[in-house]
């Protein structure tokens, strides 16, 4: 297996067709035969490329074949979102009866699939403390199918021991499902510890520049290929631009990262201690509570993390709206620094309940790190500081 920088320049050569170096846009919907004998091959292939674009496209192949070369895969397939990925595995892989676990902290359309769409299906779901290995082996139960893991967890920067989860789930019959959206495969590669399956948002770091949402799942042959079967029904079809656009993005994924974990490190050093602050989330920092654990099963600590203002709603305010080179926008992995409240983000989405369940507080602030000069980032978020009340 190579290393990120080559994979992610390299991982489908012998895919792209012709002398060209940058891949051409396929930008057709439909694929000829030349034959009754070869319609028929083509259109029974699995997750082939020359039939029919929402079954594959040489653009999906291609990108797909260089995350799963990241994540050390054996192959991958991409959709039109990061919804679109796990909603096509979670209807791929359970029926009525089964059972999931689901992390209390995890992305908020993680949490309304598994606890608002999939009982409507007759699959039922217990969530848990991800910090607690054990309270995932208490949930599992004969029927657990699948464990739903993110790692660190959007937005509260909390981890799951990989390894220990898998071990108990395996014990138990179940996949392990890892989203490693927040850490790109750059920082840590879950199916080396055990997942069964990593399925990403292409949306976040690994297209970059907030220009394309995408989705992808990577995994062994025979469950990617379940997976496919069902997203040709599904219908969440990535367009060629757009695939060819998060190739476009991944090819500097792994530059990219470093400067993401370089800022995010250090703004997260420059924020802790400041009066306006009560906590840094960061798995990076000594101060996080499970950094042994980051530094056991990651090799970089992400750019994101989170940051809780002494004075709650008021403080977040005031630290949101201080801000000049950092934006206010959903989303995160951009080039660009983006800050967001999540208490407001998901106000309409999430039950209230739930929100207030999951820990995210009112004072708030995610924090995702863009590629800009770290000193200028700094300095940005320390002039904002000094305007928020302690
Ligand atoms: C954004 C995000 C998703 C959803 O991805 P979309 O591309 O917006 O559908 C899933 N998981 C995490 C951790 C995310 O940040």
């Amino acid at each position: 297996m190579t290393g990120p920088g080559t994979a992610a320049v390299h991982g489908d050569d012998g895919l792209v067709p012709g002398g060209a170096v940058a891949p051409p846009i396929v930008q057709s919907a439909t694929f000829s035969a030349e034959s009754d004998e070869r319609f028929t091959e083509i259109a029974t292939e699995a997750r082939g490329s020359a039939f029919y674009t929402r079954y594959g496209n040489p653009n999906h192949a291609q990108v797909a074949a260089v995350v799963a070369e990241l994540e050390g895969a054996e192959t991958g397939l991409v959709t039109a979102s990061g919804m679109g990925a796990i909603s096509t595995i979670a209807l791929a892989l359970l029926s009525a009866g089964d059972h999931v676990v689901v992390q209390r902290s995890t992305y908020g359309g993680t949490t309304s699939l598994a606890t608002g769409l999939l009982p409507r299906f007759g699959v039922s779901c217990t969530q848990v403390d991800q910090t607690d290995s054990g309270a995932f082996e208490r949930a599992l139960r004969p029927e657990t199918r699948l464990v739903l893991v993110e790692t660190p967890s959007n937005p509260l920067l909390e981890l799951t021991d990989l390894a220990a989860v898998a071990a108990s789930a395996h014990a138990a019959g179940a996949l392990v499902v890892v989203d490693n959206t927040f850490a790109t495969p750059v920082n840590q590669r879950p199916l080396g510890a055990g997942a069964d399956l990593v399925w990403h948002s292409g949306t976040k770091f690994l297209g970059g520049h907030s220009d394309v949402s995408a989705g992808v799942v990577v995994g062994p042959a025979g469950l990617v290929e379940r997976v496919w079967r069902t997203s040709i029904v599904t219908g969440s079809t990535l367009g060629p631009v757009d695939a060819w656009l998060l190739l476009r993005g991944i090819r500097t994924l792994p530059l990219r990262v470093q400067r993401h974990n370089d800022n995010a490190l250090a703004l997260a050093r420059a924020l802790e201690g400041h009066p306006a602050v009560a906590r840094v989330r960061y798995p990076g920092l000594p101060s996080h509570p499970q950094h042994d654990l980051a530094r056991r099963q990651m090799t970089g600590f992400g750019g994101v993390l989170g940051v809780d203002l002494a004075a709650g709603r008021a403080g977040a305010a005031a630290l949101l709206a201080g801000l000049r080179l950092a934006k206010r926008a959903a989303s995160l992995g951009s080039v660009s620094t983006l800050v967001v409240h999540p208490r407001s983000m998901w106000a309409g989405i999430v039950d209230a309940g739930q929100l207030a369940a999951t820990g995210i507080g009112e004072g708030l602030v995610r924090v995702s790190t863009g590629i800009e000069d770290t000193s200028d980032l700094v300095d940005d978020f320390r002039a904002a500081l000094d305007t928020v009340p302690t």
